[in-house]
């Protein structure tokens, strides 16, 4: 096996803990045994001995990905979409039916709510920013990610995030926030704080998909873009 340079080694110990938290709230453990497994190959941890120097060959590394169980439903692989030089990046949770359908990330009922929030909300053209997920490929049914499917996926994510370098990242929603946290509270708790993910500012807020559920915490979403606009200097570009 490669080594594995030394953040890259001290992340991967923060997430055991994350995943060792979820297996004690009843992950089975043959779950968790054969996630780490593949998420801790040199395929998934490293690139293979691959140099990814951008997004184009980020993608190539991701190929045809059989890294997880969601290869065999998925009819696209979902990278996410932008400004690859984006100040602000937005990370959900997995694509839908429409992002799965179309191969770009947000672009369902969440995906237009995303897109006011962004330019009506922030002042900022949908394309200045990245919008990624934690999944690159669509659960059935849209059921929510299951720990071994993030950990497969989390180096894809890890990599695009440094090549991107923003400023700050807003995680949409409970799967997003908690692994840029690195915890297992609730988004509810996870929200009004401003986390670290290397170096970069992370400011979790509601999933759009649950804006449209319960529109009465939209005010909340604002103040949390309030906090991004602060932590973005006011500028206007994304
Ligand atoms: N919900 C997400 O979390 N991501 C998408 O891309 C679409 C809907």
């Amino acid at each position: 096996m490669t080594s594995l340079p030394d953040d890259i080694l001290l992340d991967l110990r923060e997430r055991a803990r994350f995943y060792a938290e979820l297996s004690e709230i009843g992950v089975p453990r043959p779950a968790m045994a054969a996630a780490r497994e593949t998420a801790v190959g040199p395929e998934a941890t490293g690139s293979g001995g691959h140099d990814i120097a951008d997004l184009e060959a980020l993608r190539d590394w991701i190929g045809d990905c059989r890294r997880c169980k969601l290869a065999g439903g998925r009819k696209t692989i979902v990278i996410g979409q932008g400004n690859p030089q984006a100040r602000l990046m937005f990370i959900g949770e997995a694509p839908g039916a429409d992002e799965d359908e179309q191969g770009l990330a947000f672009v369902g009922r969440a995906g237009q709510l995303l897109t006011d929030i962004i330019e009506k909300g922030l002042k900022i053209p949908r394309q200045d920013v990245w919008i990624g997920n934690v999944l690159k490929c669509r659960p059935p049914q849209n059921r929510n990610p299951e720990p071994d499917e993030i950990l497969a996926c989390q180096p894809f994510l890890e990599k695009q995030i440094a090549l991107i370098h923003p400023k700050v990242i807003v995680g949409l929603g409970k799967f997003a926030a908690q692994w840029l946290f690195k915890s297992m509270e609730p988004i509810s708790r996870l929200r009004g704080r401003v986390g670290d993910h290397a170096g970069i500012k992370v400011v979790p807020t509601f999933h759009p998909a649950y804006l449209l559920r319960n529109p009465g915490a939209k005010k909340d979403v604002w103040e949390d873009m309030k906090v991004v606009r602060r932590l973005l200097g006011g500028n206007s570009d994304g």
